[in-house]
């Protein structure tokens, strides 16, 4: 029997793309007005500053930080970075979270999971604290039992670390679970490798994922 499922947050639960771009935009714009710097330039700065990021932390929660982001791209076009830095680190999130467009299917499905008394779980990669405030922002706070983070786990999906730690924390048996996410690397390879079971989300299945789920778990539960 599913006893909980596994949700993966970004692009799962609402649309990545559309938050970063209008969030990178609106960091652009602010940056080259006021570092009288291009487009261009910021590109260049901001991609390299992430990139080394990236390249010195490997697959860690921390490699996602935008506030490393910021820092070194401020310590990169000659700025000071601690003047500047946080406020950067503001306009990015507050833009990105303005920005969040929920999937459809989110909040019909999770109402049908309390219904059924199944769990709800987060298994995402990324820092926790911003995690926290997605899920507060799209008000999805309420249903959720227990949130691990890559930052908690110390690896990222599909490392089999990040599914031990969520194990580690729900009193379920891997097959009890079963894993939503949008990555067939990271949440359905790296789900099934632990032993949960996995459905794979695609965004032209938002308005009817809801169903699909609900079938899924239907066919297991008769299974057993
Ligand atoms: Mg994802």
């Amino acid at each position: 029997m599913i006893q909980g499922v596994v949700f993966d947050l970004d692009n799962t639960l609402y649309d990545y793309e559309v938050s970063h771009e209008a969030a990178m935009e609106a960091l652009s714009e602010y940056a080259c007005t006021k570092f009288l710097i291009t487009k261009e330039i910021f590109n260049d700065f901001f991609e390299k500053a992430k990139l080394d990021i990236k390249k010195q932390l490997g697959n860690v929660g921390a490699s996602h930080n935008r506030m490393l982001y910021m820092q070194l791209f401020l310590e990169q076009i000659g700025e000071k970075p601690v003047i500047y830095a946080l406020e950067l680190y503001d306009i990015y999130w507050n833009t990105f979270l303005k920005n969040m467009k929920v999937f459809p299917y989110v909040y019909r499905l999770f109402d049908e999971l309390r219904n059924r008394n199944i769990s709800i779980f987060m298994l995402t990669d990324l820092t926790a604290c911003i995690q926290h405030r997605k899920l507060k922002e799209i008000k999805l706070d309420e249903y959720i039992n227990i949130i691990v983070s890559s930052e908690e786990a110390g690896a990222e999906k599909p490392a089999k670390i990040a599914f031990e730690r969520l194990l580690s924390k729900v009193k379920y048996d891997p097959d009890e679970l079963l894993m939503i996410g949008d990555s067939l690397v990271k949440d359905i390879d790296g789900a099934q490798n632990c032993g949960l079971n996995a459905l794979h989300f695609r965004k032209e299945y938002q308005n009817d994922m809801d169903k699909r789920s609900l079938d899924f778990i239907d066919e297991i539960n008769k299974l057993v």
